[in-house]
């Protein structure tokens, strides 16, 4: 029998959790593996909120996929899919030939959610990778050298985080300890910048602990951010944001964080999604085509305990990942298929390098306790990518 070929789409939490899997499961031989990304590193997305405030260098988010794959049992092909040929078994590139496969796993990851708002892609920027928050860092820090040569204008200095579930929460808490580095920097009375949160629903993390919650915004409010609850944003000019009702607020910087939906290649494969999103079955496939895993934020598994789909995270991406492993393995050698199921650890959002608020067990945790934890949280990706010596090399900064 001739071997079986495996493709992974994206090198994210879910994609190469499957590869570290399959290198250390499958013999040599046992199957053809070809790992497809864009870019030649990968990005540490749950720190991208750092190098977008400036707290951090971009660097310290992102890793050498040739430093996590083994090069003997995994082919890695630097490229952007183009399509995926759900009839043809085939995954379209676009500098290589296409490539055909036997089992395909999708963890192509996310793309933002702009609910329509007019003006939004068009105006306003998103924490979605590793060149997205560098112009983020570039542009906030441009604006602000530009005040007291443009006649001080306030628009300059006042930020709009459109959304606060957790990539905007992470993020405000990233500008406030980098805010008086930059006010320094450029001689702006700190109590100048307007630092403004703008959510539609009627909290913060809405849904999270209410007690975390109050803890997360009194601590906002101290260091001065402005927050506008129950008020969606209807549309993103050149100017800054319209709110519903029809208050301008004048930014010239306008980050969203407000939300994703599934990766677009996978709407157009034709598989059927919800927000881009494909509701897999109990081993992560998708209907109807049993050799295809759809994972990560490309994926939508419901909480059994309330109908609910859970929320897309780096956590539940990981965990899939490693199941759909274990899974390829046992279709390979003809073995038992073993069916996701989540467990869900715990949720710690970062506030900021030493604050935080989180669930870890049936644990609440607030302030520099939990900071620590988000740390330990950011060390285990490491260890599970690559053991100790990844953390040592990776890890240094967050320990
Ligand atoms: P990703 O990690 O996004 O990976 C997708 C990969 O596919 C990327 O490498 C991308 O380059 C590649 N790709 C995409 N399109 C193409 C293409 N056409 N061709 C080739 N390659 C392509 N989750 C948590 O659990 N905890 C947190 O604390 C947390 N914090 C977050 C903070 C921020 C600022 C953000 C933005 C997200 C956070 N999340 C967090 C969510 C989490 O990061 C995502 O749920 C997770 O990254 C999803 O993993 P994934 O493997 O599906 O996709």
């Amino acid at each position: 029998m001739a071997t079986p070929k495996i493709v992974v789409l994206g090198a994210g939490y879910a994609g190469l959790m499957t590869v570290v899997g399959l290198q250390k499961k499958l013999n040599y031989n046992e199957a053809e593996v070809t790992l497809v990304n864009q870019n030649d590193y990968h990005y540490i997305t749950t720190l991208l909120h750092e190098p977008a405030a400036g707290t951090q260098p971009a660097d310290h988010a992102r890793i050498a996929i040739r430093d996590i794959i083994d090069e003997n049992k995994v082919k890695f092909i630097q490229d952007r899919v183009t399509a995926i040929k759900l009839d043809q078994k085939e995954v379209h590139l676009a500098e290589n030939e296409p490539l055909s496969y036997d089992y395909l796993v999708i963890g192509l990851g996310s793309a933002p959610e702009t609910f329509g708002i007019q003006g939004l892609l068009e105006n306003a920027m998103f924490i979605r990778n590793i060149n997205s928050v560098r112009m983020i860092n570039q542009h906030i820090e441009y604006m602000f050298s530009k005040y007291h040569n443009e006649g001080q204008r306030q628009d300059l200095i006042t930020i709009v985080v459109g959304g606060a579930g957790f990539t905007g929460i992470e993020f405000v808490g990233e500008l406030i300890d980098r805010m008086p580095e930059l006010c320094r920097k450029y001689d702006i009375p700190r109590e100048k910048v307007r630092l403004i949160n703008i959510e539609a629903a009627p909290t913060v993390l809405p849904g999270f602990d209410p007690e975390l919650v109050d803890y997360a915004v009194k601590y906002f409010e101290r260091n001065g951010v402005e927050f506008r609850l129950s008020t969606p944003i209807e549309e993103c000019t050149e100017d800054g944001v319209i709110l519903k009702g029809g208050e301008e607020i004048k930014a010239a910087t306008v980050v969203w964080t407000g939300g994703v939906r599934g990766n677009k290649l996978v709407e157009e494969s034709g598989l059927e999604t919800m927000r881009g999103r494909v509701k897999v079955d109990e081993f992560l496939r998708a209907p109807g085509h049993p050799e295809v895993f759809v994972l990560g934020d490309s994926s939508l598994v419901f909480n059994k305990e309330n109908e609910r789909p859970y929320p897309p995270t780096a956590q539940i991406a990981t965990q899939q990942g490693q199941n759909c492993a274990k899974n390829l393995v046992a279709a390979i050698r003809g073995g038992q298929m073993e069916p996701f199921v989540f467990d869900l650890k715990g949720t710690v959002a970062s506030l900021g390098r030493k604050e935080a608020i989180g669930i870890v067990g049936k644990s609440k945790m607030f302030g520099r306790k939990a900071a620590i934890m988000k740390r330990i949280i950011e060390l285990r990706w490491l260890y599970l990518l690559g053991g100790i010596p990844m953390v040592l090399r990776k890890g240094r900064h967050l320990i």
